[in-house]
């Protein structure tokens, strides 16, 4: 894992300030369409804190790093140690060859530590959405289980993720470009809490 170089948050606070109404979009989207459906996420079996997800922008690491440092110093402790746990169990599996779920360090007893400084697909996940690329048909993306075993199979109801990735494209190149970073990001949470400052 090659460390990031370090950030001034000075620079990365103007796109912050962006980021922050284009999440509150993603919920309230998110929140009008899986109303509609009448699906409510209650933590499942198949829980999405236990998946490894990657996340790609200096954005969300910046984003949760800010709601991190809003932590106490014990909260921070406690929670890089389980970041750690989780880095180490997760690349002795890799080296195995296994297949291991393992919770996120942020969520402690079912519920995200810092659910407001969330990455992008923590918002996103779990019910049906399409993405749109130009001269492609849409891709259209399933929901979780938990979401078909409380919907079941019936209508899609439109939620196309395709104007927030681009718009958060088009910030995260600005950041970028302000800060004059190249390095591509390929990170879990528990890799990200481990190179905040
Ligand atoms: S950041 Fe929060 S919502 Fe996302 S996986 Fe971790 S605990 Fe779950």
């Amino acid at each position: 894992m090659k460390p990031l170089p370090s950030i001034s948050a000075d620079a990365c606070r103007p796109f912050l300030s962006e980021l922050e109404p284009l999440f509150d979009a993603m919920d309230r989207e998110y929140e009008r369409v899986a109303g509609r459906y009448g699906f409510t996420c209650t933590g499942c079996a198949d829980n999405c804190c236990q998946t490894r997800f990657y996340h790609h922008t200096l954005l969300e690491f910046t984003y949760l790093s800010k709601g991190f440092r809003s932590l106490s110093e014990t909260e921070r402790g406690q929670i890089t140690a389980r970041a750690g746990e989780v880095v180490k169990q997760s690349e002795a599996a890799d080296a195995w060859g296994d297949t291991i779920r393992l919770w996120c360090p942020l969520n402690d007893a079912g519920k995200c530590v810092l659910y407001p400084y969330r990455p992008m697909i923590c918002r996103l996940h779990g019910i049906p959405h399409e993405l749109r690329r130009p001269a492609q048909p849409p891709r259209v993306g399933p929901g979780c289980d938990d979401f078909h075993g409380q919907c079941g199979q019936g209508a899609y109801i439109r939620f196309d993720r395709t104007p927030f990735y681009a718009r958060m494209a088009a910030l995260e190149r600005q950041l970028r470009q302000a800060v004059g970073c190249s390095d591509r990001l390929k990170l879990t949470v528990a890799e990200m809490i481990l190179q905040f400052p």
